[in-house]
């Protein structure tokens, strides 16, 4: 069973998409900010990171820096999810080390068809 981190402060949200991911045969961990999602990565590399953008304590991005320059192996796939769709706040996800982004609020098809472009559906 493939694993995903649901990184993100809003708990619905998380609800939501762990509801999601256990539909595609997901098992879901969560994370409510970046440092926890950074400790939880290093106990135990997840498959897949379902990162938000906006959060208290550790940003995605800070946490996304962080992960990318960090010994945390095999190295998880990141999809960033964000209310934030221009094109400059996509590249720069994506140069941090995002491997695709989300756009919230997200459905299971998207969702399903964004894992399958990273390889992970
Ligand atoms: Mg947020």
């Amino acid at each position: 069973m493939k694993t995903c981190l649901v990184v993100d402060d809003s708990k619905v949200i998380r609800k939501v998409a762990r509801h999601i991911l256990e539909t595609l045969d997901f098992s879901v961990t969560e994370a409510c900010d970046g440092k926890e999602a950074l400790d939880a990565c290093l106990a135990s590399a997840p498959d897949v990171v379902l990162l938000d953008w906006n959060m208290p304590v550790m940003s995605g991005m800070d946490f996304l820096r962080a992960l990318r320059s960090s010994a945390v192996a095999p190295r998880p796939k990141v999809v960033f999810c964000t209310t934030e769709n221009g094109i400059a706040h996509i590249r720069a996800a994506i140069e941090a080390g995002a491997d695709e982004y989300v756009m919230k609020p997200f459905d299971r098809e998207t969702l399903e068809s964004k894992l399958l472009i990273v390889g992970m559906a």
